[in-house]
């Protein structure tokens, strides 16, 4: 059974999983473009020992090209747990990260999410190049 049957997609102003890209819809080739991916962007997710995001994948796939290339790799550790127990802990890592990258053909990022209980979730959004 493939992996992809197991990514999952929604509208993220109804699904909490989903993560949001936020770039500009048009750039300059090379030139340097700031990208956040959120989850819990319109409805919070939960940041708990037992329930959290774990980590955010980028990808980008330029137009006409049969692969997909990594563009970064993010993960979030801390939810909660000490020696005292879960959720007992000082600091959470919130699942929103921001990043930089220069584009020299126009494509699509698409962003793969993983809940430690909800699995995957991805979404996409296009960038032009002027
Ligand atoms: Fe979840």
């Amino acid at each position: 059974m493939p992996l992809s049957q197991f990514i999952k997609t929604e509208d993220f102003k109804k699904e909490k999983h989903v993560p949001v890209i936020e770039a500009p819809d048009k750039v300059k080739a090379n030139e340097k473009v700031e990208i956040t991916v959120t989850v819990g962007k319109e409805i919070p997710h939960p940041n708990t020992t037992e329930h959290h995001i774990s980590w955010i994948k980028l990808f980008f796939q330029p137009d006409g090209d049969p692969y997909v290339y990594e563009v970064g790799n993010y993960e979030f550790l801390s939810h909660g747990a000490t020696v005292k127990g879960p959720n007992t802990g000082a600091v959470y890592t919130e699942p929103c990260i921001k990043t930089f990258v220069k584009l020299s053909q126009p494509g699509t990022l698409i962003a793969l999410s993983y809940c430690n209980i909800h699995g995957l979730w991805e979404s996409s959004k296009r960038i032009a190049i002027e």
